[in-house]
């Protein structure tokens, strides 16, 4: 005889589809409690900690990104 646990009934698909259904909206609540999100000190937006902000480019104080550089090469080209 079989020692193993048997279903005593077979799953329905609607049961199986209804269980496996809120996977990704699951996953993705996960994934968003797990970023940190801090606010800027310099312009004061959302951004992820530790990272460079996006909005003004700024990290630890620092200028990384070049945000005038950007706008520049856009009106050129529009120009
Ligand atoms: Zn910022």
């Amino acid at each position: 005889m079989a020692k193993h646990p048997v279903p005593k009934k077979k799953t329905a698909k609607s049961t199986s589809k209804q269980r496996y259904g809120s996977f990704k909206t699951r996953v993705l609540k996960k994934l968003s409690n797990r970023v940190n999100l801090v606010d800027c000190p310099n312009c004061g937006a959302k951004a992820q900690a530790h990272t460079v902000c996006h909005e003004c480019g700024q990290y630890r104080g620092r200028q990384v990104l070049d945000k005038q550089k950007k706008i520049d090469k856009i009106t050129k080209i529009k120009a």
